[in-house]
């Protein structure tokens, strides 16, 4: 199998750290500085499942200036190249403006999207459990899955669940 991911969401969820676990070299750029990466990154995921193509993304948000925007750009771009798209978030229960309006963006689209929850490694388990509901509530995700990019938990079935979709 093989295919093509998008991995998109707000600055900052640890998007380059999933990437970069994932390949298991530093391929994306990685910061605390939010909008560090601000072009598409095209890094090649091999294992005996087979090939998955990842393209890193500015994050989908409202553009504030001329670079926003072509960052906008880029990632609006990406979506139309992708069989599969991952979108990663912070474990927050509150859900904000700008979740909800990658939620309309990713409406528009016809692909399967798998939501991450990143950083479970800093909530409890109860919290999680309130922030899986709440997302549930926004969108109808192909899966939802709790994660540590920083420490490698779930990443596995991250990968799983996307060949489920190529
Ligand atoms: P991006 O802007 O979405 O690409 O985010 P980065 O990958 O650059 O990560 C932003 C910050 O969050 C960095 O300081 C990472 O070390 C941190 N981070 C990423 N994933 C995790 C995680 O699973 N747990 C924790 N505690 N921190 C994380
Ligand atoms: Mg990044």
């Amino acid at each position: 199998k093989s295919g093509f991911v998008a991995i998109i969401g707000r600055p900052n969820v640890g998007k380059s750290t999933l990437m970069n676990h994932l390949i298991g070299q530093k391929i994306a750029i990685t910061s605390k500085k939010p909008q560090t990466t601000r072009n598409k990154i095209q890094t090649v995921y091999t294992c005996e499942d087979g090939q998955i193509i990842f393209l890193d993304t500015p994050g989908i948000h409202k553009a504030k200036n001329k670079l926003g925007e072509y960052m906008v750009n880029v990632a609006e771009q990406t979506l139309k190249d992708v069989d599969v798209i991952l979108w990663l978030v912070e474990p927050t229960t509150y859900i904000g403006a700008g979740e909800k309006h990658i939620a309309e963006q990713l409406q528009k689209t016809s692909l399967p999207v798998i939501l991450v929850i990143n950083k479970v490694d800093t909530v409890k388990k109860e919290e999680i459990l309130q922030v899986i509901d709440n997302y549930r509530k926004l969108y109808d995700f192909a899966e939802i899955i709790p994660a540590s990019a920083l420490r490698g938990q779930n990443t596995k079935d991250i990968v799983d669940s996307l060949f489920q979709y190529m």
